[in-house]
């Protein structure tokens, strides 16, 4: 995992140290440029209960759910309603069989709406695929459905007007499934879509089952073989199961990112009172960074892939410059970085997620918004169509050659589920700066990496590696690294032959 990221600005380059989740052993690579697709939601947020630690049963969060675990004839307490365990509690109380028990422990409501799980038809498949424009214009009206919710997020008129049908379809579906005694501490009493929507086709119903138990009772203390609640009840408990949710405010944690002068993005968020950045996407004083599903760039209504490919597709337009060589750095301008953040959060106070509920959106002690664009995400897709060059810095440096910007537009490091870093390793950067090596031994390389003579150099594009190193006139080392790291031999004998035939 990537545990920190250094900007060396007389280089242009970040300078990133990994750790091996297995070994502990730490290495580091430079790159270029960065981009996070780190997530938000995925380190796991356990709360500090008394006692904790003398649990003698298993107990795990729900992200990080044992495999092992076998819930048959276990009496299981879940810590926790949101997204999560609405999904696996289903399961679970299926799964848990006539002597074991699930007690779910809830401290808020949701908006829960009804999810469809419709059929679809062969012709309706056949159509997608052979109609032309079929089925981009069936996810056209997929995502206006899901678009057309962000009305209701207005506090004016017409969205509450909105919000009183979700208010009236959540608590007839709830009427309708759950059973009579859970239905008051399963009402929310908050506005619709203050804290995102939870769908589910099964939660409601499950809560009939005679091994499931629904209470608010908090827990107050563990001990080795219970829960004990705050009204003294001592719960006895095989299995305790935290669903409860992820550390959405410690953005980018637990890295440690220093940009321009050694500036520390946690500290600038903390004097912020929480995360930003420019189109939810790059920082100020962090060049050559770009962060996927960054700050105030989510929806309440629309999905996490649509904004994330906005953001991909933008980060590139915004690379463009670096990748051709112009410019070995670009940066948003403090200027514009305000400027955008002053219209985020001017916007946001007049939407629903800030209308008085504590979201896993919003920091919770500023209490500011750190997560929800303003606007409908058809805005947000349009506004990442064309950067407005002006609000960044390009920053050219004088000393640099047109062999070092080809190899830099190469080494993007692309940090990726998890992160994935295409980079030169620190002593090769230096060695390619330094190369003398020959074109000749540049082919008998490639030619011992093929097994046989490779085609000639000009048939390769500039991007493939053998191209690259050609015409850099790397040395040994350089390609040895470059067919290793890059090199798919599959991919590489196919061009080959491909190349062969042209
Ligand atoms: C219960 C639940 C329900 C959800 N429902 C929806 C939904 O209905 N619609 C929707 O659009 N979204 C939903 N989401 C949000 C979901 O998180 C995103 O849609 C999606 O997973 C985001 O993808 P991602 O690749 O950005 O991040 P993730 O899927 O979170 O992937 C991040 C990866 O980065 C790794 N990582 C983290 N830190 C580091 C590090 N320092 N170094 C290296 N690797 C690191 C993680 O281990 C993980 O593999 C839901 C999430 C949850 C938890």
């Amino acid at each position: 995992m990537c545990i920190d990221m250094t900007w060396d600005d007389t280089r242009s380059l970040w300078v990133v140290t990994f750790q091996d989740t297995n070994s502990g052993e730490t290495f580091k690579r430079t790159a270029p440029v960065v981009v996070s697709a780190i997530g938000t939601l995925d380190r796991p947020s356990v709360p500090s209960i008394e006692g904790a630690d003398s649990f003698q049963g298993e107990t795990f969060h729900s992200a990080e759910w044992d495999g092992n675990f076998k819930p048959s004839g276990k009496r299981i307490t879940v810590v926790g309603n949101g997204a999560s365990a609405t999904q696996f509690v289903p399961e679970l109380v299926k799964s848990v069989g006539p002597k074991g028990r699930v007690t779910q422990h809830a401290r808020s409501s949701h908006w829960w709406t009804k999810r469809g799980n419709p059929t679809y038809s062969e012709a309706f498949k056949l159509t997608l695929k052979y109609v032309p424009l079929a089925a981009r214009l069936y996810r056209f009206v997929l995502a206006w459905q899901l678009e057309s919710i962000f009305f209701s997020f207005y506090m004016d008129s017409n969205g509450a007007a909105m919000r009183q049908k979700i208010r009236e379809a959540t608590y007839s579906y709830i009427e309708e499934e759950a059973p009579a005694r859970y239905r008051e501490i399963l009402k929310p009493d908050y506005e619709p879509g203050c804290k995102r929507r939870v769908n589910t086709a099964t939660y409601l119903k499950c809560l009939h089952s005679p091994q499931m138990q629904l209470t608010k009772d908090a827990i107050v203390k563990i001990g080795p073989g219970y829960v004990e609640t705050n009204r003294g009840e001592k719960l006895p408990a095989d299995a305790i199961i935290y669903a409860t949710g992820f550390q959405t405010q410690k953005w980018l944690f637990p890295m440690k990112i220093k940009g321009v002068d050694g500036k520390d993005i946690h500290d600038v968020w903390d004097a912020a009172g929480g995360a930003e950045a420019y189109k939810g996407t790059v920082v100020s004083d962090f060049p050559n960074f770009f962060i996927l599903y960054g700050p105030n760039a989510a929806s309440g209504q629309h999905s996490v892939i649509f904004h994330s490919e906005c953001q991909i597709n933008y980060s590139c337009r915004l690379l463009r410059p670096v990748l051709k060589g112009n410019t070995d750095s670009i940066m948003v301008k403090h200027e514009a970085q305000k400027r955008d953040l002053s219209w985020v959060h001017e916007k946001l106070q007049h939407l629903v997620f800030n209308s008085g509920c504590q979201s896993w959106w919003m920091n919770p002690v500023s209490k500011k918004n750190t997560f929800i664009y303003p606007d409908p995400m058809y805005k947000y897709w349009l506004r990442t169509i064309f950067p407005r060059w002006s609000d960044f810095r390009l920053r050219k440096s004088e000393k640099r050659s047109v062999k070092r910007y080809l190899v830099l537009g190469c080494l993007v490091a692309v940090v990726a589920t998890g992160y994935i870093s295409i980079g030169a390793q620190d002593g090769t950067t230096t060695k390619m700066e330094k190369s003398t090596g020959s074109k000749e031994k540049v082919a008998e390389l490639v030619a011992q990496y093929y097994g046989a003579a490779p085609p000639p150099y000009f048939m390769f594009p500039d991007e493939h590696p053998y191209g690259i190193c050609w015409r850099m006139g790397a040395d040994e080392d350089y390609v040895s690294f470059f067919l290793n790291r890059w090199g798919n031999k599959t991919n590489a004998m196919e061009f080959h032959e491909k190349s062969g035939k042209e």
